[in-house]
């Protein structure tokens, strides 16, 4: 039985590792979370907290009543615009349990079209009744998510700041929605001092509609929210959208870009943005100079990101074209009075750069950087693109990447093609169906009829006619892969760093290739105990003849996926590393395009 490290020590040290391995949550990016809420304002101290709270970067929910909302609408919309979430506690405070029907919906209504005239109409509401007092009957109809809370620091009962700061530190925890009112000068002053305190203890202070999406929990209409504990989910926060812009026809084409998933809600006139403002489709065009305000959100109330605000004065030139084909480069105006510019040193291009008149025949191992510009407009962004050593025309790989020498060498030797329009694709994951192409590639042999029936009755996950079929039953029909179970080849899954291994080890031993004693190989890597055991010979077999390393940690990160770039450095080695041993010494196949 092989192991990890020194022989002694193995099972020790392996059992040690497994049992780190299922005590510890794998999210590294766990937060502790809380949302503070200040009920029953706005009132004459929520600008002074709105203050605190910016020069703090926190945000908080403010669950308001309608008629305190009416006396101060310019607070509602300054805390809406700088994003805390806004939510309604009634018109005027009830104990909604001792009201009709007809009397309970117009406290909730009127409240909403109150808020609305800040936050939009179509606004989403979340509700807190008065005293927390309700029946199944008010739930229903108020009709959307209750919000109770978990930690009451009696504010308004002991209105003494210190007390408040030491009563909301005392219970807080994470995932608590902490109630506070702002309509006493000591909760803001308390809050405003817990706040410090939590952020130094490690808590982020989101709204309440963040705290529970962040962990992956929805908000249920008419059901009750205390608090919203660690699940083990942790979703990032709302990334400000990007704002970018071209000329195009004399006239500014802006795009606006976001994280998946959320809406980015616009305006182009420098108004405030909520519900109502304009949803993004597809690139528009504006008339400079103007001011494009834009935000991304899952929900406008209380689930956005900050504001990206951009002066758009001038407008940029587009960003030239660039072929090159036999060696020749030629480059494209895409802009209307603007001209060309390049460099073939791996400078970055300007205006002051040699200008393109006519195509440039290259020499190979140059890199090619261009850009446009010219009177009234901004320099576009660069083109960029390298002319191989092998005669190669790649947009995304350059001489400074560390497998670049050997993606050259794999796409000249027909291992490894291009993913399109010149592009390589180096951070793409590598499939299983994928990698065992590669290799029957450089093996030049022929699948047998007899082989690809074979390996269809064995897995019923082979199509007929796949990419990869041929070499899959190839590499299955010579014991260089296994399936990933008893029916299921996969081969469509993305490979890991030790599937990797365990494919090329095969095709070396498949060769005949002259292997090392390699038994103890990988017991340097730190994560060693997190190698499979089918697959530690592999990988120690792959350390000991210096085809895969560690990382500049020395982990080995076995479950991590192979990346093309990644995988061309280690097919390249190995093909020097059979030719260096005379072994596996079939001729590269025909260049094809596919
Ligand atoms: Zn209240």
């Amino acid at each position: 039985m092989r192991k990890c490290g020194k022989r002694l020590l193995s099972l020790l040290l392996a059992g040690a590792l497994l049992a780190l391995g299922t005590a510890v949550p794998v999210h590294a990016a766990a937060k502790k979370l809380v949302a503070i809420t200040f009920d029953d304002g706005p009132g004459p101290y929520t600008d002074r907290l709105l203050d605190g709270l910016k020069q703090r970067g926190v945000k908080v929910t403010f669950f308001m009543l309608g008629s305190r909302a009416e006396a101060y609408p310019g607070v509602v919309k300054r805390a809406y615009r700088e994003g805390h979430q806004i939510a309604n506690h009634s018109y005027d405070h009830p104990d909604l349990t001792t009201l009709s029907d007809s009397g309970v919906k117009n406290q909730i209504q009127t409240t909403n079209r109150i808020l609305n005239a800040a936050c939009g109409k179509g606004t989403d509401y979340l509700v807190r009744s008065p005293y927390g007092s309700e029946t199944g009957r008010t739930r229903s109809l108020i009709g959307a998510p209750l919000i109770y809370w978990s930690v009451d620091p009696l504010d308004w009962k002991y209105r003494n700041a210190e007390t408040v700061k030491n009563n909301i530190l005392q219970d807080t925890f994470d995932g608590a929605i902490v109630l506070v009112h702002d309509i006493h000068s000591t909760s803001v002053t308390g809050a405003l001092a817990a706040i410090d305190v939590l952020k130094s203890r490690g808590y982020e202070l989101v709204t309440v509609r963040e705290l529970f999406r962040r962990r992956g929990v929805s908000l249920k209409k008419g059901e009750d929210h205390y608090s919203c504990k660690p699940t083990g989910t942790n979703l990032s926060a709302v990334a400000a959208p990007t704002v970018s812009n071209e000329a195009e026809g004399g006239r500014l084409k802006v795009t606006l870009s976001a994280q998946p998933g959320t809406k980015i809600y616009y305006s182009t006139d420098g108004s405030d943005l909520n519900q109502e403002s304009r949803v993004y489709t597809q690139p528009f065009y504006v008339t400079t100079p103007c001011t494009v305000r834009a935000v991304a959100a899952y929900q406008m109330n209380g689930s956005r990101s900050g504001e990206t605000k951009v002066l758009l004065a001038t407008p940029a030139a587009k960003a030239p074209g660039l072929r090159v084909e036999n060696g020749v480069m030629t480059l494209e105006n895409r802009t209307g009075g603007a001209q060309v510019f390049y460099t073939l040193d791996g400078s970055a291009a300007d205006t002051t750069s040699t200008r393109y008149t006519e195509p440039v025949p290259l020499s190979p191992g140059t890199v090619i950087s261009a850009c446009a510009g010219g009177e009234g407009l901004l320099d576009s962004p660069q083109t960029r693109g390298t002319y191989s050593q092998n005669g190669n025309f790649f947009r995304d790989i350059f001489p400074s990447q560390w497998y670049y020498q050997d993606a050259d060498r794999a796409v000249s030797a027909g291992y490894l093609r291009g993913v399109g329009n010149d592009t390589f694709a180096p951070e793409r994951n590598v499939t299983r169906g994928q990698l065992l192409t590669l290799l029957y590639r450089h093996s030049g042999e022929q699948v047998t009829p007899l082989e690809l029936e074979q390996i269809q009755t064995a897995f019923t996950d082979i199509p007929d006619r796949a990419y990869y079929t041929d070499a899959v039953a190839w590499g299955y029909a010579r014991g260089i892969v296994r399936g990933c179970d008893d029916s299921s080849f996969c081969p469509e899954g993305t490979a890991t760093r030790q599937e990797m291994s365990v494919m090329f080890q095969g095709y070396l031993s498949y060769l005949g290739a002259a292997l090392p004693d390699s038994d103890g190989a990988a017991g340097h890597y730190r994560d060693c105990g997190k190698i499979a055991e089918w697959a530690l010979p592999a990988v120690e077999q792959m350390s000991a003849l210096g085809l895969m390393q560690g990382d500049d940690r020395e982990n080995f990160r076995p479950r991590a996926f192979s990346t093309r770039g990644q995988t061309a450095a280690v097919l390249m080695r190995l093909a020097d590393l059979l030719e260096a041993q005379g072994s596996g010494s079939a001729p590269p196949p025909e260049l094809t395009t596919e």
